[in-house]
Parts: structure tokens; C-alpha cells; sequence
């Protein structure tokens, strides 16, 4: 059993492809679960160059993913799920609209600290600015603020930070203790996100030093490619499965109405 929970569609602005393209290419990759995890909307146009509109999730994105839920049962399990945002201010709003939809789960992504969308390229010359270990301790605060919101199922691509190949000049263990201890706490699962070796690093999400903390916490993992085009869903799982085999004893999370079960994978 393989699962493929982060993809996104064309609905969020930087990603192509329709959705039913990614769910053809994970039954062409011999996935058992395909994730719909198009970046969620946001209160009062929040980064609404990055992701759908709220008008559009209803009148779209929504219907459209349980439609195909339908369409391909028997051939694939299509989630109907979310990458949220942790951005302070908003939570009372994710919690609200995430509530109001059947989700199968929501990933928690940070991808602003502050007003900084640290992973846009964009925005990379603002590491120069800045010292790298408050970035690095900055991110990992948040991203234990991101598990103690209780607003997400899974945490996703947890050591973003590191995207551009800017690495801090201290290992940041403490930091990434009180994070993770905030993960478990939260009984949240962990993805490895394969995009990271499509990115300037070079190097999956998370690390291995931050997967030795998670099995030392023995919090779950699940596994996604991340992929805003449709070639990329299920993209370098075989490295992805061999690293659940040594820090997650072979098994994964999988979510259904935001219940989350182990399976072995295979
Ligand atoms: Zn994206
Ligand atoms: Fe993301
Ligand atoms: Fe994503
Ligand atoms: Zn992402």
C-alpha cells in the first residue's frame, strides 16, 4: 500500500494540471490513495496570488474532488483534503472553515514568518539579511506553534527553511525538540516530502537528523511528492519508502474524515 497525500492543481496559481491529470498519473504510479491538497483559501485575501479563492472552493474545488472520489472508485482512493497555512492571526478562521468540511485531513504548512514567504523565490535575498540561526529558531517556533494550534492532521515538508541550501551554524536541537514534542503532542503524523530534491537543497524534507528525532518521539509518518505538476505525483518514493522503513518501522498514516490509522507500506 503507497500513498501520495500533497498535490496540488491548477487552482492555486503556481501548479498546473486538472486534477483528474494527477489522479491518472498516481493509478498510472500504482498508488493506492491519491491526496487533493490544494493550498488552502485564506481570510481577507490572504497571499491570494498562491491559492484558490474561497468562491472558488465552493463552486469548484470541492465539488470537483468528490466527483472524482466517485468517478474512480474501485481504481484509487482520492482524499479530499487541504494544505493549510499556519499564520498567526488566522487561526480562529482555519478552524471555522476547516469545521465546516468533511475533509479526510489538513496539512499544516509554514510558509511566512511574519510577513516573509521565506520559500518564495522572490524572497531568497532576504536570508542575507538576516541571521541564519533566528531564521532557523524563528521557523521551528513556529512550526511548534503550527502542532499546538490543533488545526492540523498532518505537518508538511517540516524543514522548508532549509529550501535554498541556507543551513544554520548550530544543529538546533533543543529547538527541534520542543517542536516535535509539540507534533506528538498534537498526535499529529509528519510527511517526507520528496520536493525537496527538486529544489536548490537537494535534499528531502525532513532530514535525516530531524527523522531520527521523530522516531525517537515515535510520531507517524506519511509520505508526499508535493507535486504542482502531474508527472510528479509519487516522484523519488522509493527513497521516501526506504527512509519509512528505518524511522517509521515500514508504516504509514493514512486519514479518512481526519481519523488517522497506520498501515504497512509496500
Ligand atoms: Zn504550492
Ligand atoms: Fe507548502
Ligand atoms: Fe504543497
Ligand atoms: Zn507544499
Amino acid at each position: 500500500m503507497v500513498v501520495d497525500y500533497h498535490t496540488h492543481n491548477f487552482l492555486c496559481k503556481h501548479a498546473d494540471g486538472e486534477i483528474e491529470e494527477y489522479i491518472l498519473r498516481a493509478i498510472d504510479r500504482g498508488l493506492n490513495e491519491i491526496g487533493c491538497s490544494d493550498h488552502s483559501p485564506m481570510p481577507n485575501n490572504f497571499d491570494a496570488q498562491h491559492r484558490m479563492t474561497e468562491e472558488q472552493f465552493y463552486s469548484f474545488y470541492k465539488p470537483a474532488v468528490l466527483e472524482l472520489r466517485q468517478k474512480y472508485k474501485g481504481r484509487i482512493s482520492v482524499k479530499f483534503a487541504l494544505e493549510g497555512d499556519f499564520f498567526p492571526g488566522t487561526e480562529e478562521w482555519v478552524k471555522n472553515f476547516n469545521a465546516q468540511h468533511s475533509f479526510d485531513y489538513v496539512i499544516g504548512s509554514v510558509h511566512y514568518l511574519g510577513e516573509w514567504g521565506f520559500d518564495n523565490p522572490i524572497f531568497v535575498h532576504k536570508y542575507e539579511e538576516r541571521d541564519i540561526d533566528e531564521t532557523y529558531e524563528l521557523y521551528y517556533d513556529h512550526i511548534r506553534r503550527s502542532a499546538q494550534s490543533r488545526l492540523f492532521d498532518i505537518l508538511g515538508h517540516c524543514d522548508l527553511v532549509k529550501k535554498f541550501g541556507h543551513r544554520p551554524t548550530r544543529t538546533m536541537e533543543e529547538v527541534l525538540h520542543e517542536s516535535f514534542k509539540a507534533v506528538k503532542a498534537a498526535d499529529m503524523a509528519v510527511e517526507i516530502n520528496t520536493a525537496g530534491l527538486r529544489k536548490p537543497v537537494k535534499e528531502i524534507y525532513p532530514s535525516e537528523q530531524i527523522l531520527q528525532i521523530i522516531r525517537e518521539y515515535n510520531i507517524p509518518l506519511t509520505l508526499g511528492s508535493d507535486a504542482h505538476t502531474p508527472g510528479d505525483v509519487g516522484r523519488d518514493f522509493d527513497l521516501a519508502r526506504q527512509l519509512v522503513e528505518k524511522y517509521g518501522s515500514g508504516k504509514i498514516s493514512v486519514f479518512t474524515n481526519r481519523e488517522r490509522s497506520e498501515i504497512r507500506i509496500s
